[in-house]
């Protein structure tokens, strides 16, 4: 990879796209208001952004609906559609470099990362959906008889997609790579803590010739710009990625508005389950991936270790050597392996997780919240050993760099604490015996079951949650699902 220098000069030269992005172009918020995005490494501000409100955001969705109405997209063939997903994901190759550092920059997260994996990720995302959609067939129904019953599946309208900080192009991509591949028109709120690669998407999808109003951004707040858009009445179906108390504001919103359908992934506190037969050293690599990626920021993070009792103190002492090999820095230096946290305000909110974890538990290592390059934003690598069942540290997500490991006695101890919890997202079996393996994947609610890894994903397969991390799935063939109504179409001769 190149070098710090050269990753500082070329953050230094960007310029950033910081106005609304309605009906294919860059407009200002009718309040004239706007917000400051940070950069979380420096405490810097990094651009000035328009904030969007009420009045915005219905422009954006009669943008939409006129988009969707006359057909400019929704009414292209699938082959079409294809051909602009595909040349925009092109477009995101050639570009990577600057949307690795608008998300580095923006979010904190480290920039080995956003060139290797969130990048990548979004253009293979787009490249994926585009190519599956016109392998996509509708169903007759065997009726039989003088009657031809068809089975289509058409998009929905417009869809409201509403995204939080932590992949911050990823999940976007996530919601408008199959919204955008069934024809429907989009309406996307970013974080407020990380608008800036959203809006350079949509100007790069208007070149790779997405017809103007079917995909509009609008930067903006929660509790403003979200929720208007939640409760607009001709939003047809509302996407979310975030937590799950925001998330079940916005079945809230559904019901005292239109009754938009939402689909909601939200947050997570994902076991991984080590049994004494395990390749233990592999299992502590991917244990701290599974935890550490991303500043902890990861709905799906591993947070929660569950270990056997006879490997219990063994573990402990790997875990403590992978976390200390780990330590905070610059995010634009290619060697960095954990970033900022994605401001000052979530770091003390991690912090004040820590200050519990000291009452409840045994601290094996980290809990310093660490002031580098003039921010206070980082936090160490953490461990707790010894977490009571009832801890709030063992309970709640902290979204942030902090383990907690506890030790079962037998598999269905080790089931019984997994699934002790509100989430049900993810969930890692580290062991050498396939039936145990099989039979504790069985009996864990998690959306998806990691063996012998952690976090495994693909575009081919579904992601999301089970209980209160959420029903939505993002990815694979499935994904096509929450953007279509089956419409059937029955013909008599
Ligand atoms: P958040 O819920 O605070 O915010 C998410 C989005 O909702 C943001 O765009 C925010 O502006 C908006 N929002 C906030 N308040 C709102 C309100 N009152 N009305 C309408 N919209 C509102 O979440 P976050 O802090 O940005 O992200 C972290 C959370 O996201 C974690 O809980 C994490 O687990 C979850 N997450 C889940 C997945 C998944 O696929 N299940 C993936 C990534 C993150
Ligand atoms: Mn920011």
């Amino acid at each position: 990879m190149p070098s710090l220098s050269h990753y500082a000069a070329r953050a230094g030269a960007l310029s950033f796209r910081t106005s609304c992005w309605i009906d294919g172009r860059f407009v200002p918020s009718a309040s004239g208001d706007s917000f400051v995005s940070i950069n979380p490494a420096t405490g810097a501000p990094l651009a000035e952004v328009a904030r969007e409100a009420a009045e915005d955001i219905d422009r954006a969705v009669r943008s939409a609906r006129a988009a969707f109405a006359d057909g400019r997209w929704s009414r292209r063939t699938p082959g079409e559609r294809k051909e602009v997903l595909i040349r925009l994901a092109a477009l995101l190759r050639e570009n990577l470099e600057e949307f690795a550092l608008l998300d580095t920059l923006d979010m904190g997260k480290p920039i080995s990362e956003t060139v290797n994996v969130d990048v990548p990720g979004a253009a293979y995302f787009f490249q994926w959906h585009g190519e599956a959609i016109d392998k996509l067939y509708d169903e007759i129904a065997p009726t039989g008889g003088r009657d031809l019953a068809m089975i289509r599946r058409v998009p929905l309208g417009v869809i409201g997609a509403v995204v939080p900080w932590n992949f911050p192009l990823d999940m976007a991509t996530w919601k408008l790579a199959p919204a955008l591949a069934t024809g429907n028109s989009v309406v996307l709120k970013p974080a407020e803590q990380s608008p800036l690669s959203a809006l350079r998407l949509a100007e790069l999808a208007a070149e790779a010739g997405l017809p103007d109003g079917v995909l509009n951004v609008v930067p903006g707040f929660g509790e403003d710009a979200g929720q208007a858009l939640g409760r607009h009445a001709d939003v047809d179906c509302l996407v979310f990625t975030g937590s799950t108390a925001i998330g079940k504001m916005f079945q809230r919103y559904a019901g005292e508005s239109n009754m938009k359908q939402v689909w909601l992934e939200t947050g997570g506190k994902s076991p991984n389950l080590i049994f004494a037969d395990a390749d233990l050293d592999k299992a502590a690599d991917m244990a701290a991936t599974g935890i550490f990626f991303n500043q902890g920021e990861v709905c799906s993070a591993n947070s929660r270790l569950l270990v056997e009792e006879s490997i219990a103190e063994e573990m402990v002492a790997r875990m403590k050597a992978r976390a200390e090999a780990i330590r905070p820095g610059d995010p634009l230096d290619p060697d960095t392996r954990m970033g900022a946290m994605v401001d000052s305000h979530h770091a003390g909110r991690v912090a004040e997780f820590i200050a519990s974890g000291r009452e409840d538990a045994r601290l094996v290592t980290g809990g310093e919240r660490l002031t580098l390059g003039g921010s206070d934003a980082f936090i160490e690598p953490t461990i707790f050993a010894d977490v009571p069942r009832g801890a709030v540290i063992a309970r709640e997500e902290i979204f942030g760099p902090v383990l907690a490991i506890q030790t079962f006695r037998d598999a269905e101890e080790a089931v019984a604490i997994a699934n002790d919890s509100v989430y049900g997202l993810a969930a890692s079996v580290w062991t050498r015996d396939l039936a145990r393996a099989l039979d504790v994947s069985d009996q864990l609610f998690a959306g998806t079951v990691s063996v012998n890894t952690v976090d495994a994903l693909s575009a081919m397969t579904p992601f999301g949650g089970m209980k209160q991390s959420g029903f939505g799935r993002d990815l694979s063939m499935h994904s096509f699902d929450k953007y279509s109504a089956l419409k059937t179409v029955w013909i008599k001769y």
